[in-house]
């Protein structure tokens, strides 16, 4: 008798985000007149950069050619993507990483997700806490978590690093030695970023114990400030140990369009397996290649042009950090993040419980933002707000906040 991945039931009932949904629209039926303003879900909102768009009816009149038209794209990725990458992300930071090192794919989520099937069942994990869902879930469907406690919030057999106000909300190094470290900066959900020199320690605990690092770096586009790295390569050593996920969702608009990469150095070894090939190797076999339009506007990206208008649409989604941390900030609220990140990360007024404030924002300012509790139990008393909405909306926002304190 077929049996199923029982795994998957040890992951609690509903994703976070549609337990949102649920509440919202109940909401929003009992109070039709409500005008509810979303700055929950972390998608973008402005349309496609011009150049994005130009590049795309090109790539779309060439497949309309006998002479032009294209097939299956190469599984790994269109060379002249993946050299753009390599030379504008890469050698123009000092760091050494060469075209055939990156794999373009749709979508950093589901390289995330992906990942842990090149590595053994029996390796442990670490997540910081809080965390991007994904890490974690990917691996107890995997059957690499252990069992759920629910009262504790957190699957026993998963390292979790706190990352809390005092450390900066970056973790510090685990005690037990994880064999596979996930980080995110800047970090969705607390907005947090790491310095280099303290990257680098978590590189060099990497290398002295023979773990790898699972290195997301979503939101490079945002860094703002100095001394933060855009890369783990502009680490030393990171070759060996670091393995880096990036996408265009967030940098360029593209979360309809899909379209990231994943950088695995041929250097990377564990006991002489190359995982650079067993990533190929699974590349080949499960995913057909991104699509030729898509990595033809992904490579828009690049041009002079068209990098001045993603920075501009990235600048866009600051200044709405901007207004929501200050807004914040004026009313008493603790706050962090926002400054390299498009998350707003509050501690939750007179200790309320992150469910609790989710309700009191919804009843009384018509305002959806995310409990920080969905991100696990570090986040708990803690509520995110994202920069992805439009001016109007974030100011609306920010001044419904604040008449709550008058
Ligand atoms: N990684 C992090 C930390 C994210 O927050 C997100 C999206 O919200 C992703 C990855 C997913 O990116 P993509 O749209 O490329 O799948």
């Amino acid at each position: 008798m077929a049996k199923a991945n029982t795994d998957y039931l040890k992951l609690p009932g509903s994703y976070l985000f549609s337990t949102i949904a649920k509440k919202v629209k109940e909401y929003a039926l009992e109070n039709p007149d409500a005008t509810i303003i979303r700055l929950g879900i972390g998608d973008v909102t402005q349309p496609l950069a011009p150049k994005v768009i130009e590049a795309l009816h090109s790539a779309v009149s060439e497949m309309g050619e006998k002479e032009t038209f294209r097939g299956y794209a190469p599984d790994l990725g269109y060379e002249f993507l993946r050299s753009t990458i390599a030379e504008k992300d890469y050698k123009s930071r000092g760091c050494d990483i060469a075209a055939d090192e990156i794999f373009v794919s749709d979508g950093a989520k589901c390289d995330c997700g992906n990942i842990q099937e090149i590595f053994s069942k029996d390796n442990t994990i670490a997540v910081c806490d809080p965390v991007y869902p994904v890490y974690v879930d990917s691996n107890v469907m995997a059957g690499r978590s252990g069992e759920y406690d629910p009262e504790a919030g957190c699957y026993k057999g998963i390292i979790y690093m706190p990352c809390t106000a005092e450390n900066d909300f970056t973790p510090d190094l685990p005690g037990e030695v994880p064999d596979l470290i996930y980080l995110c900066f800047p970090n969705n959900p607390t907005g947090a970023v790491i310095t280099k020199d303290k990257l680098q320690k978590w590189v060099d605990y990497a290398n002295e114990h023979g773990s790898v690092i699972l290195y997301d770096a979503a939101y490079e586009a945002y860094i703002s400030q100095d001394d933060v790295p855009h890369s783990i390569y502009e680490c030393d050593g990171a070759k060996a140990c670091a393995i880096e996920f990036r996408s265009f969702s967030k940098t360029a608009g593209f979360t309809g369009l899909r379209l990231g990469f994943t950088v695995i150095p041929k250097e990377l070894k564990l006991d002489g397996v190359s995982l650079h090939s067993l990533w190929a190797r699974r590349h080949g076999t499960k995913y057909n290649g991104a699509p030729y339009i898509v990595q033809r506007a992904g490579e828009a990206v690049y041009s002079e042009e068209g990098r001045k208008q993603v920075l501009d649409q990235v600048a866009y989604y600051m200044e709405n950090a901007k207004c929501i941390y200050d807004g914040l900030k004026e009313c008493g609220y603790e706050v962090y993040g926002g400054v390299n990140a498009p998350y707003i990360w509050l501690r939750t007024p007179d200790n309320m419980s992150s469910w609790d404030f989710f309700d009191h924002l919804l009843k009384d300012a018509n305002v959806v933002g995310t409990p920080g509790s969905g991100f696990g139990p570090g986040g708990e008393h803690y509520f995110r707000l994202t920069g992805f909405s439009s001016h109007e909306n974030t100011a609306e926002a920010v001044n419904r906040i604040k008449k709550l304190h008058i």
